[in-house]
């Protein structure tokens, strides 16, 4: 990654290219600090017989917290930034969307921000369309958690109206019902509950949604996984085709410069941060142990990438895939 952006540019994968370009470059235009753009927004490769889309949405910038890591010093995050070539005054987290062809099914991993979480992201369903998809094509959207740069792509701004409503929309019955439960409003800080007052006033309503209880394989060769920690019922995803197996990790490591590197790391966007360092170092365990690449919803573009031991920690490979 550079930290100067790069220009647009498309390839053959994209049709409607031009339009694509220059509403890509009037928001490049108002967000001049962007740093993490690629070249495209598209990045294809094959996990046995599946396809996988990595479909790009933006990203954030987003300024420190208070205790963004509770058992390191900003100085020490910053340094771990500095060691992944990322900037330092803010965290870089950039938005992809993974969307599986297998078979009759089109499945998406998570639903992109929908353009309602921050001016430098919502360009996936554009790009989407862009790649040729047809968004009342979708079979089926694999929701990890309910945290808005991972949900807010399933409603349109304003009326909630159902941007997928031909796909069964699946998630684990641990996060449904935390989020849908009335007594919730009590264990959130304020700033959550808006989110939470929005999950209550949609989701009841929708009848395509599914919650999945445990492991359980939803589509054939994708399965559950659960991951708890960073929300109660967080998931990731694995798919296996042929003698091929690819994890959707989605937020289990949010942010590989701080939860690989630093996998003890408790950090502040997660809810039990105990909990999540126990799923993140069982996942990349067994990442590392079998081999199998990852995608990751806020990985550096195109989100894959490959996990290996280096001493009590782990690092992250970045393979262009
Ligand atoms: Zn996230």
């Amino acid at each position: 990654m550079t930290l100067t952006r790069r220009a647009f540019t498309t390839t053959a994968l994209l049709s409607g290219a031009s339009a694509l370009a220059g509403r890509w470059g009037s928001t490049a235009a108002a967000a001049a600090q962007v740093t993490q753009d690629p070249a495209t927004p598209l990045a294809q490769y094959k996990v046995g017989d599946a396809t996988i889309s990595a479909i790009y949405d933006g990203v954030w910038e987003r300024p420190y917290m208070a205790n963004v890591i509770a058992n390191a010093s900003v100085e020490d995050v910053k340094a771990a930034l500095g060691k992944a070539k990322l900037p330092d005054a803010f965290l870089t987290l950039p938005f992809t969307v993974s969307v599986i062809s297998s078979g009759d099914q089109l499945i998406l991993c998570d639903a992109g921000t929908g353009g309602q979480v921050v001016p430098t992201a919502g360009h996936f369903m554009e790009n989407f369309k862009a790649a040729g998809f047809d968004a009342a094509k979708v079979t089926k959207i694999l929701i990890s958690h309910c945290h808005p740069d991972h949900i807010y792509g399933l409603m349109e701004k304003g009326s909630n109206a159902p941007v997928f409503p031909n796909a069964e929309i699946m998630i684990s019955d641990a996060e449904y019902k935390w989020w849908t439960d009335p007594a919730v409003f009590n264990k959130l800080p304020e700033d959550r509950k808006p989110l939470a007052q929005r999950i209550q006033a949609v989701f009841p309503t929708w009848k395509n949604i599914t919650q999945v209880s445990g492991e359980k394989e939803v589509a054939p060769g994708v399965s559950f996984v659960e991951a708890p920690g960073h929300t109660p019922g967080h998931r990731a995803f694995l798919l296996a085709s042929g003698n091929a197996q690819h994890m959707f990790s989605n937020d289990t490591m949010y942010m590989p410069a701080l939860n690989v590197a630093h996998p003890d790391w408790l950090g502040a966007f997660d809810q039990d941060a105990a909990t999540a360092v126990a799923s993140r170092r069982k996942m990349m365990d067994r990442l590392a142990a079998d081999g199998i690449a990852v995608s990751g919803y806020h990985f550096p573009f195109p989100a894959y990438g490959k996990i290996a031991k280096d001493g009590a920690d782990y690092v992250l490979t970045v393979e262009k895939a």
